[in-house]
């Protein structure tokens, strides 16, 4: 099989490490992959391509892949959403009508709860169905599927909204585009996806370097893999929306500060989210290398 960019295609790329695994991908990641950076667009992917079937990809995901949230970053993460399907309403053409919401990537669906609550016909989509009992309720739509597979109505929804799910997809090129024909005319597209170029993962990798680890794990972040499968950077970000066809409302980089304080003193994550995630973030921030984007995006007329 060819192994070539998922983005662009280019088959020219450099070496950056071995990708991290758990105890649940190791039983099938049976090849030796590495990260690698393409040349010409710059994303992040895992070279070969990692080949998992259905019930491998539910096994992985199924397993306490969400973890547990203290209830100060729920709130946190709630306030975050409303916040996006504020900004989202006032970017929709049309936003007076009832409004048609799909969350690809379903997860908890907290998304899908929110559509809800404002009334709007909500679809939901993911390979596994790990909806809170409360997500579940009779007028919500749920397909488990894969997008790709999917047969959603096209030129349909008014807001698709995809937070943290294009870093898992093998073939982003193929999904993008997937939800921009499901989009309405005058719709808007939500994508959150980590930046694998922000001044933490830099700092981390350095340390890791020194430490004689150069190889090891984490050295950039996608690669929580088998989950993570490609990553990207401000640039490949902006060519991906441009090669799918789309024109971006909003890119934001931002970051996750003080997430530190979801987890209890008496952890290790507490600590070093504290001293060490916590300081490197205001940096990041103000050379615009924070830890994560979000863009919100619309057909090209
Ligand atoms: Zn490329």
């Amino acid at each position: 099989m060819k192994d070539c960019c998922p983005i662009c295609n280019s088959t020219e790329k450099k070496e950056i490490g071995f990708p991290k695994t758990n105890l649940i991908s190791k039983k099938f990641v049976d090849k030796e992959f590495k990260i690698v950076q393409c040349n010409n667009c710059q994303l992040y992917y895992v070279s070969p391509k990692i080949e998992l079937n259905g019930s491998q990809w539910g096994e992985l995901y199924n397993s306490e892949y969400f973890s547990n949230q203290s209830s100060w970053l729920v709130k946190k993460r709630k306030k975050e959403l409303t916040d996006r399907f504020d900004k989202a309403s006032r970017l929709i053409e049309n936003a007076s009508q009832k409004l048609k919401y799909l969350d690809v990537g379903v997860g908890e669906g907290k998304g899908l709860l929110e559509a809800h609550r404002r009334g709007w016909g909500s679809t939901g989509i993911d390979i596994v169905d790990n909806r809170l009992q409360e997500a579940k309720l009779s007028d919500i739509k749920f397909v488990q599927s894969d997008l790709l597979e999917s047969e959603l109505p096209e030129n349909y929804f008014d807001f698709i909204y995809a937070d943290s799910v294009i870093e898992h997809v093998l073939n982003p090129f193929e999904y993008l585009s997937k939800i921009k024909k499901l989009l309405s005319k005058g719709g808007v597209i939500y994508i959150g996806v980590p930046n694998e170029d922000c001044l933490f993962n830099s700092i981390r990798k350095f340390i890791f370097s020194l430490t004689g680890k150069k190889n090891e794990s984490e050295k950039i972040k996608p690669f929580d893999s088998p989950y993570h499968v490609i990553g990207f950077n401000d640039f490949s970000l902006k060519y991906f929306f441009e090669k799918v066809g789309l024109k971006v409302l909003i890119q934001r980089n931002f970051g996750r500060k003080f997430d530190f304080l979801s987890y209890p003193p008496t952890s290790k994550s507490f600590w070093i989210n504290l001293f060490f995630l916590f300081p490197v973030e205001y940096p990041g921030q103000l050379i615009k290398r924070d830890v994560y984007f979000e863009a919100f995006l619309s057909k090209k007329n």
